[in-house]
Protein backbone atom coordinates (compact mmCIF):
# COMPACT_ATOMS: atom_id res chain seq x y z
CA UNK A 1 0.00 0.00 0.00
CA UNK A 2 1.68 3.30 -1.37
CA UNK A 3 1.73 6.36 1.52
CA UNK A 4 -0.43 8.03 -0.71
CA UNK A 5 -3.22 5.84 -0.20
CA UNK A 6 -5.91 8.03 1.66
CA UNK A 7 -7.81 6.02 3.47
CA UNK A 8 -6.34 1.91 3.68
CA UNK A 9 -9.67 -0.08 2.99
CA UNK A 10 -9.67 -3.65 4.59
CA UNK A 11 -8.61 -5.64 1.65
CA UNK A 12 -11.62 -8.15 3.11
CA UNK A 13 -13.95 -5.80 1.70
CA UNK A 14 -12.90 -6.49 -1.94
CA UNK A 15 -13.77 -10.00 -1.36
CA UNK A 16 -16.48 -11.61 -3.35
CA UNK A 17 -18.21 -13.52 -0.56
CA UNK A 18 -17.57 -10.37 1.55
CA UNK A 19 -19.74 -8.40 -0.99
CA UNK A 20 -22.58 -10.87 -1.34
CA UNK A 21 -23.27 -11.32 2.19
CA UNK A 22 -23.13 -7.01 2.50
CA UNK A 23 -25.42 -6.78 -0.43
CA UNK A 24 -27.93 -9.56 1.44
CA UNK A 25 -27.32 -7.33 4.18
CA UNK A 26 -28.41 -4.09 2.74
CA UNK A 27 -31.50 -5.83 1.37
CA UNK A 28 -32.62 -6.94 4.58
CA UNK A 29 -31.87 -4.26 6.50
CA UNK A 30 -33.68 -2.33 4.14
CA UNK A 31 -36.84 -3.95 4.62
CA UNK A 32 -36.58 -6.47 2.03
CA UNK A 33 -36.74 -9.56 3.75
CA UNK A 34 -38.85 -10.97 1.49
CA UNK A 35 -36.54 -10.75 -1.42
CA UNK A 36 -33.61 -12.12 0.85
CA UNK A 37 -35.80 -14.76 1.34
CA UNK A 38 -36.82 -15.56 -2.37
CA UNK A 39 -33.11 -15.89 -3.54
CA UNK A 40 -32.67 -18.35 -0.59
CA UNK A 41 -35.10 -20.25 -1.96
CA UNK A 42 -33.98 -19.65 -5.44
CA UNK A 43 -30.14 -20.43 -4.73
CA UNK A 44 -30.54 -23.29 -1.92
CA UNK A 45 -34.09 -24.82 -2.77
CA UNK A 46 -33.99 -24.64 -6.32
CA UNK A 47 -36.79 -23.03 -6.17
CA UNK A 48 -38.19 -21.39 -10.04
CA UNK A 49 -38.93 -17.60 -10.49
CA UNK A 50 -42.52 -17.99 -11.19
CA UNK A 51 -43.14 -19.86 -8.33
CA UNK A 52 -41.06 -17.47 -5.65
CA UNK A 53 -42.41 -14.43 -7.96
CA UNK A 54 -45.88 -15.65 -6.71
CA UNK A 55 -45.07 -16.94 -3.26
CA UNK A 56 -43.65 -13.28 -2.36
CA UNK A 57 -45.82 -10.52 -4.48
CA UNK A 58 -42.77 -10.00 -6.61
CA UNK A 59 -42.24 -10.02 -10.95
CA UNK A 60 -40.11 -13.03 -12.03
CA UNK A 61 -38.13 -10.41 -13.75
CA UNK A 62 -37.08 -9.09 -10.06
CA UNK A 63 -35.68 -12.53 -9.09
CA UNK A 64 -33.77 -12.66 -11.88
CA UNK A 65 -32.46 -9.70 -11.69
CA UNK A 66 -30.85 -9.85 -8.79
CA UNK A 67 -29.62 -13.08 -9.20
CA UNK A 68 -27.56 -11.42 -12.57
CA UNK A 69 -26.50 -9.00 -9.61
CA UNK A 70 -24.80 -11.69 -7.38
CA UNK A 71 -23.87 -13.24 -10.52
CA UNK A 72 -22.09 -10.03 -10.45
CA UNK A 73 -20.23 -10.14 -7.82
CA UNK A 74 -19.37 -13.51 -7.37
CA UNK A 75 -19.68 -15.53 -10.98
CA UNK A 76 -19.93 -18.86 -9.13
CA UNK A 77 -23.02 -20.24 -8.47
CA UNK A 78 -22.43 -22.97 -6.32
CA UNK A 79 -20.27 -20.59 -4.11
CA UNK A 80 -23.05 -18.31 -3.37
CA UNK A 81 -25.34 -20.97 -2.70
CA UNK A 82 -23.04 -22.71 0.15
CA UNK A 83 -22.49 -18.89 1.13
CA UNK A 84 -26.52 -18.49 0.98
CA UNK A 85 -26.81 -21.69 3.40
CA UNK A 86 -23.95 -20.50 5.77
CA UNK A 87 -25.17 -16.95 6.66
CA UNK A 88 -28.73 -17.00 6.04
CA UNK A 89 -29.53 -17.94 9.50
CA UNK A 90 -27.61 -15.21 10.82
CA UNK A 91 -28.34 -12.10 8.83
CA UNK A 92 -32.01 -13.24 9.68
CA UNK A 93 -31.55 -12.33 12.85
CA UNK A 94 -30.90 -8.65 11.71
CA UNK A 95 -33.27 -5.98 12.75
CA UNK A 96 -34.15 -3.77 9.36
CA UNK A 97 -33.11 -0.16 10.40
CA UNK A 98 -35.97 0.95 7.67
CA UNK A 99 -39.40 1.17 9.23
CA UNK A 100 -42.55 1.59 7.09
CA UNK A 101 -44.51 4.96 8.33
CA UNK A 102 -47.37 4.60 5.19
CA UNK A 103 -47.93 5.78 1.96
CA UNK A 104 -45.12 4.51 0.47
CA UNK A 105 -42.73 6.34 2.86
CA UNK A 106 -40.37 4.46 4.77
CA UNK A 107 -38.26 6.01 8.04
CA UNK A 108 -34.51 5.76 9.01
CA UNK A 109 -34.38 4.17 12.33
CA UNK A 110 -30.82 5.88 13.03
CA UNK A 111 -31.17 9.27 11.70
CA UNK A 112 -35.36 9.35 11.73
CA UNK A 113 -35.34 10.76 8.19
CA UNK A 114 -38.56 9.75 6.44
CA UNK A 115 -37.84 8.99 2.35
CA UNK A 116 -40.33 7.25 -0.41
CA UNK A 117 -39.29 3.51 -0.06
CA UNK A 118 -37.84 3.52 -3.30
CA UNK A 119 -34.61 5.46 -1.49
CA UNK A 120 -34.42 3.30 1.03
CA UNK A 121 -31.29 1.05 -0.33
CA UNK A 122 -29.36 4.01 -1.52
CA UNK A 123 -29.92 5.77 1.79
CA UNK A 124 -27.84 2.72 3.45
CA UNK A 125 -25.33 2.25 0.96
CA UNK A 126 -24.61 6.24 1.48
CA UNK A 127 -25.17 7.20 4.69
CA UNK A 128 -24.74 3.86 6.82
CA UNK A 129 -21.75 2.35 4.83
CA UNK A 130 -19.79 1.62 8.04
CA UNK A 131 -22.76 -0.08 9.72
CA UNK A 132 -23.16 -2.08 6.38
CA UNK A 133 -19.34 -3.29 6.33
CA UNK A 134 -19.87 -3.68 10.50
CA UNK A 135 -22.64 -5.94 10.13
CA UNK A 136 -21.06 -8.18 7.12
CA UNK A 137 -18.00 -8.62 9.42
CA UNK A 138 -20.09 -9.47 12.16
CA UNK A 139 -22.30 -12.32 10.55
CA UNK A 140 -19.42 -13.53 8.57
CA UNK A 141 -17.54 -14.02 11.87
CA UNK A 142 -21.15 -15.49 13.59
CA UNK A 143 -21.13 -17.93 10.81
CA UNK A 144 -17.46 -18.91 11.15
CA UNK A 145 -15.98 -17.88 8.07
CA UNK A 146 -14.56 -14.65 8.98
CA UNK A 147 -11.39 -16.81 9.76
CA UNK A 148 -10.91 -18.73 6.31
CA UNK A 149 -11.65 -16.06 4.58
CA UNK A 150 -8.51 -14.11 6.59
CA UNK A 151 -7.00 -17.84 6.36
CA UNK A 152 -7.07 -17.42 2.85
CA UNK A 153 -5.60 -13.83 2.55
CA UNK A 154 -2.51 -14.72 4.49
ZN1 LIG B 1 -30.28 6.80 8.12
Amino acid sequence: MSIADPAPRNPLFNNPLFRVTRFLILQWISGDEKLVKALYDSYVHGVPSSVLAQRYGFTTRTITNYRYRIGSICSSTNLVTTLMKIVFPYIEKLKPIIEPVGEGKVMCRICKIVMPESAAKLHISYSHRKLLNELALKVLEESGLLEKLLAKQR
